[in-house]
């Protein structure tokens, strides 16, 4: 073949069991997943520039937090010191070797990154409160309500990872597909939600406020992955039409089904009483609602109608402008390159 043919044409990209070089980032064709990958990189931010001397203080304080609110802070923890490092392991070792569209496997560098990001920012919370790593980092052992979720997602993430898988038949294919959809639909899109807003109704609150902030950068991260993996889902079902069929659609809502499930018993075992103007009950509706969201993006019917969001405000949480900050008002600018110091 004359070395001018072998030439990437956009139009023979596929985001699965594409034929073209997955060095080649352009031609461009999937623009939508580069400008994630750029919008992405603008929003960098790392753990230690959040001061955490309030959150020590407030900690170390016998007054200063509830036994229920220290509950949540712990079991919070303990979900997402490990939940990150599955996420990223699920793309390293998973996903990014199936996928075969540069622009894509370009945003899944920078997510892979991000996780270990996520990872880091629990990890300074635990280190700077000065709580029992042994006991935070084992909690997806030893801690039913946040073992069953991660049972529940280790099969997706094993099956893609068995050397032996590849994509190209339609019962291939559809593995992938459903691994993709647990992890942004149910892991980073549902699983990640009862905690979040938990820690960020603490903020709210003017409590453990370094911890809010760090949770409110990763929440615009993992909705920015959250959309990614939606995006690349419908691209895939656009791109792959026979593998879209009602078995496997039905098979997608009971997962749907048991994730929420699952999540909403995560809510009640945090929660045993009502706390911060939160209570396990509100969840269900929430978890609910958010379940809806998820299955109407990726094409499927809501599971739940007429669910209201009681959240709100969790919205305005997940549009955060990096230079406006909820909790606080810093501004961090890492879009200069300028602006480094070679000395
Ligand atoms: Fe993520």
């Amino acid at each position: 073949m004359p070395a001018a043919a072998r030439r990437v044409k956009a139009a023979d990209k596929r985001i699965i069991n594409g034929q073209t070089d997955v060095n080649q980032l352009v031609p461009f064709k999937y623009k939508w997943a580069w400008e994630k990958y750029l919008a992405s990189c603008s929003n960098h931010w790392m753990p230690q520039e959040i001061n955490m001397s309030r959150d020590i203080a407030t900690w170390k304080d016998p007054n200063g937090l509830s036994d229920d609110e220290r509950r949540i802070v712990k079991r919070n923890l303990g979900f997402f010191v490990t939940a990150d490092s599955l996420a990223a392991n699920n793309i390293v070792l998973g996903s990014y070797r199936h996928i075969t569209a540069p622009e894509c496997r370009q945003f899944l560098l920078r997510q892979a990154f991000e996780e270990a990001i996520h990872t880091h920012a629990y990890q300074y919370i635990v280190e700077s409160l000065g709580l029992d790593e042994g006991e935070i980092f084992n909690a997806y052992h030893e801690v039913a309500s946040i073992r069953d979720k991660d049972e529940f997602l280790l099969p997706f993430i094993e099956r893609i990872m068995d050397p032996a898988f590849h994509t190209g038949t339609p019962e291939n294919d559809r593995t992938l597909l459903k691994s993709l959809i647990v992890f942004a639909c149910l892991m980073e899109g549902l699983f990640f939600y009862v905690g979040f807003t938990q820690i960020l109704a603490l903020g709210r609150q003017n409590k453990m406020t370094g911890a809010a902030e760090q949770y409110q950068y990763i929440l615009r991260d993992e909705s920015m992955h959250c959309n990614f993996g939606i995006d690349l889902i419908n691209q895939i079902k656009l791109e792959n039409p026979h593998l879209w069929t009602a078995a496997f659609k039905s098979e997608i809502k009971a997962l749907f089904e048991h994730a929420v499930e699952l999540e909403y018993r995560y809510a009640e075992d945090t929660m045993p009483r009502g706390v911060l103007g939160l209570n396990a009950s509100m969840f269900k509706g929430y978890l609910r609602y958010i379940a809806n969201r998820r299955a109407t993006q990726i094409g499927l019917d809501a599971l739940y109608p007429n669910e209201d969001n009681p959240f709100p405000w969790m919205s305005e949480m997940i549009d955060l402008k990096k230079e406006r900050n909820f909790f606080e008002t810093r501004v961090i600018e890492y879009q200069s390159g300028g602006a480094l110091s070679w000395d």
